[in-house]
């Protein structure tokens, strides 16, 4: 181990950065094994929550309803995290003596441990990724010794495409339009909700309401939505973004804009 590797527990809070190293490791042979998926309090990010139902073949809306806690933000929004079992320790409904039932569609926040991402509006400004090592005390993988730098171990770990994925979420939750605010209206934080995190009821949404009349869409992308989860989340992302912040990603078809005018008595 060299002077720049971290070895976590006990070191208090150090930022990292992707080239650092830490001294970590997590496998089956371990006395803690699955210790950490019981009694935790697990958010799910809307990449998340397609991964999982896919995961388990099963559509959102039973997957929100069987396996999540819906609650509201701060800022009016919903937001979903895992339901824990209710057994004496608070199990993770996926956890088994061998480990994680959906290890491959895992929520990003297992994945990224012992990692986790420290952001400010400096480091956000300045595009760099910044790290510290949580510190959970019955943890036995910090006393392995495989050194990781930041960057192989979210390599390793498949988080890339979770950063990628969470910056479409990202350009909703953190515009400033919405920081200050508080989302109270009903249907708009059902919107969101479905939008986020219901995405077949999203889907049917589009498809089976009057949507499709009302917007300008682009035909390629009309037809991968309707069996391309990946791009049906980005294509709610945008909706979203037009929807709360009021950015230009759809635009009303000029009849039916005509249309309402005309209702109006607007010339
Ligand atoms: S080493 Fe840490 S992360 Fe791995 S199973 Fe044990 S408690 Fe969980
Ligand atoms: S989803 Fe998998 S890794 Fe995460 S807490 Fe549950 S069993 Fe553990």
């Amino acid at each position: 181990m060299d002077n720049n590797t971290i070895k976590g527990q006990g070191k208090g809070l150090k930022v990292l950065t992707l080239d650092d190293k830490f001294q970590f490791d997590c496998h089956e042979g371990l006395n803690c094994f699955t210790q950490c998926c019981r009694n935790v309090n697990i958010f799910l990010t809307p990449y998340d929550v397609l991964r999982m139902k896919n995961a388990l073949g099963i559509p959102s809306e039973l997957f929100l309803q069987e396996y999540t806690h819906t609650f509201i933000g701060k800022n009016g929004l919903p937001a979903v995290s895992l339901k824990m079992g209710d057994d004496k320790d608070r199990s993770c409904p996926f956890v088994s003596s061998s480990g994680c039932g959906i290890y491959q569609d895992r929520p990003w926040s297992c994945r990224i441990y012992p990692l986790q991402p420290e952001s400010t509006k400096l480091t956000e400004k300045s595009g760099k990724q910044y790290y510290s090592i949580m510190n959970i005390p019955f943890c036995l993988g910090f006393q392995e010794s495989k050194i990781s730098s930041v960057q192989q171990w979210l390599a390793e770990q498949g988080v890339p495409v979770y950063m990628e994925m969470e910056q479409y979420f990202k350009k909703i939750t953190m515009n400033p339009f919405l920081r200050d605010k508080v989302i109270e209206n009903k249907k708009i934080q059902q919107m969101y909700y479905m939008a986020c995190y219901d995405l077949d009821r999203f889907r049917r949404f589009v498809f089976e309401s009057s949507f499709l009349n009302q917007f300008e869409t682009d035909p390629e992308e009309i037809e991968k939505i309707k069996d391309d989860d990946v791009a049906l989340y980005k294509f709610a992302m945008k909706w979203l973004e037009y929807g709360l912040i009021g950015q230009k990603g759809f635009k009303v078809k000029p009849e039916v804009m005509a249309a309402k005018k005309q209702a109006l008595g607007i010339k």
